[in-house]
């Protein structure tokens, strides 16, 4: 059984729950024991499940802003894409103004916040109610999250929230056709806790001193075929599925924190209450989170994008190591998949909460003061290219993103010319396969389909950058580049399926990779050499 520095890997499957992305237990690493109560006078204790507890009713828009106005979300690009803003203009829009209670070493947080909203109605679909998800809710979060009455074009909706709490439905006040701009404003509350690193790790809350914070706001989910798409998420994988939108984000925060976001900060105002109102744009991302701390931070401008490190003063050391291989894997990718569009990428330090986990323009990095820190860091990285730029439904199809951020550790040892390394990481993905009881499963299934967590992870992750060498070995090295260069020029900044990940291949190769993808991806079945 391989073990890597100071992280024992008692099984197969626990070295892949260390992998990243997944909310599976980090064997190694130190459980944190909780610190003070806090003392933030309003929270109340987080209890679950979250009741339909609504905020006072807004009465005019919650924010003040022409709704096909703004900033122009183009300063979030590199000059280069610019011009892709003007990709989709009907994507949705988000302004989102969310004030932070936080003192930094204490277990609880409060946001409370507003959004405003622009939605347009897809072509040939009309729509009665528009669902908004209160991610934060879910038992991967360690948080609770209120939010609405709402106003829809100017009509108070109270809305009901189902599936536990993670979404709140709100009725239209009258259909809405193709091509209508729906207007809705909402208030939003959330208590989050913590400790969430250690063994039993979680996406939102409190670690070591530093909020983390993602789908801090209300996140309109994607519609497919006509309908909303809203589900719970299994354990063990990701939880968000959503189109890329633009956001404006105001984040008011205590001024002795740093925070660290999504997109570009363009403006920050000192309150001189203790606080400091920061700015942010994205360009086309579909997902928004931040993180505050008292982070010292460094930075490297690659191909004229900063790539930002943030971390605790006394990970300072792993704070460069994590910095140089982020810079040298944006580098890496940006050659062999297609350019990183936007201005800025975060990599911050999130102590023990997985061994990393992606959002767009940032990434959570859980293992600094371990051994254990490349890896997290260049599969965090490449969930830029795979998850960001190109979607894919992480419930279902989740290989699409997973595998190929695992197969990147292959290829960025590969690239900085550590081959035995590359040649290492595959071998340890095989010897996981061949622990499990039946190695015959392919790829392809949803989170929820493999019997357990770690199975998820030994097949999806494991065996999918298996598969992906072996398509590479099938088709060529010259195929294969060409496969990831054109899969991401047909699908960046949009949402691919697993058909059309394969339609790519078989244009790069000009060959029928059916038996190659039933084998590994869609049917399973013995493969020599695993
Ligand atoms: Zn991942």
């Amino acid at each position: 059984m391989p073990q890597r520095g100071p992280i024992v890997l008692v099984t197969a499957a626990a070295a892949l729950s260390a992998l990243a992305c997944q909310p599976l237990t980090i064997p190694g690493l130190p459980v944190l024991t909780a610190r003070a109560t806090s003392t933030v006078p309003a929270a109340a204790p987080a209890t679950r499940p979250p009741q339909a507890t609504l905020l006072p009713l807004p009465v005019l828009p919650t924010i003040v802003i022409p709704p096909a106005a703004g900033v122009d979300p183009a300063q979030a690009l590199l000059p280069a894409f610019a011009a892709d803003v003007q990709l989709l203009p009907d994507r949705t829009r988000y302004w989102i103004d969310t004030s932070v209670e936080f003192v930094s070493g204490e277990l609880r947080a409060t946001l409370q916040g507003q959004m405003r909203l622009r939605f347009v109605v897809p072509v040939g679909e009309t729509i009665e109610s528009i669902p908004l998800m209160l991610w934060p809710n879910d038992p991967q979060y360690d948080a609770v999250m209120t939010a609405g009455p709402a106003l829809i074009d100017g009509s108070p909706v109270a809305g009901e929230t189902d599936l536990g709490g993670i979404v709140l439905w709100l009725p239209l006040p009258e259909p809405a056709g193709a091509g209508d701009v729906l207007d809705i404003s909402v208030p939003f509350e959330i208590e989050a806790g913590g400790p969430i690193g250690g063994m039993d790790p979680k996406r939102f809350g409190i670690t070591e001193g530093v909020l983390a914070a993602p789908t801090a706001y209300p996140l309109v989910p994607r519609r497919i075929d006509g309908a909303w798409q809203v589900e719970t998420a299994p354990s063990g994988g990701d939880t968000t599925n959503s189109d890329t939108a633009s956001y404006q984000v105001d984040l008011t925060v205590p001024e002795e924190l740093a925070l660290a976001a999504s997109g570009v900060a363009i403006d920050s105002t000192v309150n001189g209450d203790g606080t400091v109102t920061t700015r942010y744009l994205t360009g086309p991302m579909r997902d928004f989170a931040f993180a505050l701390g008292p982070f010292q931070s460094s930075e490297d401008i690659v191909d004229g994008v900063v790539v930002r490190a943030w971390a605790l003063p006394e990970h300072s050391a792993e704070a460069e190591e994590m910095l140089d291989a982020a810079s040298r894997q944006l580098g890496i990718l940006n050659d062999l998949v297609g350019p990183y569009p936007y201005v800025e990428l975060d990599v911050v330090d999130v102590p023990g909460a997985f061994g990393g986990i992606e959002y767009p323009g940032i990434v959570f990095i859980g293992t600094l003061g371990t051994s254990w820190l490349i890896e997290p860091t260049v599969h965090e990285v490449a969930h830029q290219w795979f998850y960001g730029l190109i979607g894919d439904d992480q419930l279902h199809e989740p290989w699409l993103d997973e595998a190929l951020a695992t197969y990147t550790e292959v290829l960025y040892y590969e690239e900085i010319g550590r081959r035995g390394a590359a040649a290492g990481l595959l071998s340890q993905f095989r010897s996981w396969v061949r622990s499990h009881p039946d190695p015959t499963l392919p790829i392809g299934r949803g989170v929820g389909q493999y019997p357990d967590p770690d199975a998820y992870a030994i097949f999806v992750y494991g065996k999918g950058a298996l598969f992906l060498d072996a398509l590479r070995g099938e088709i060529g090295d010259e195929a294969f580049g060409e496969f990831l260069k054109g899969y991401f020029q047909e699908q960046r900044y949009g949402f691919a399926t697993g058909e059309e990940f394969q339609l790519a291949a078989e244009a790069a190769c000009a060959c029928d990779l059916g038996a190659l993808f039933d084998l590994w991806v869609w049917v399973g079945g013995d493969i020599p050499g695993i």
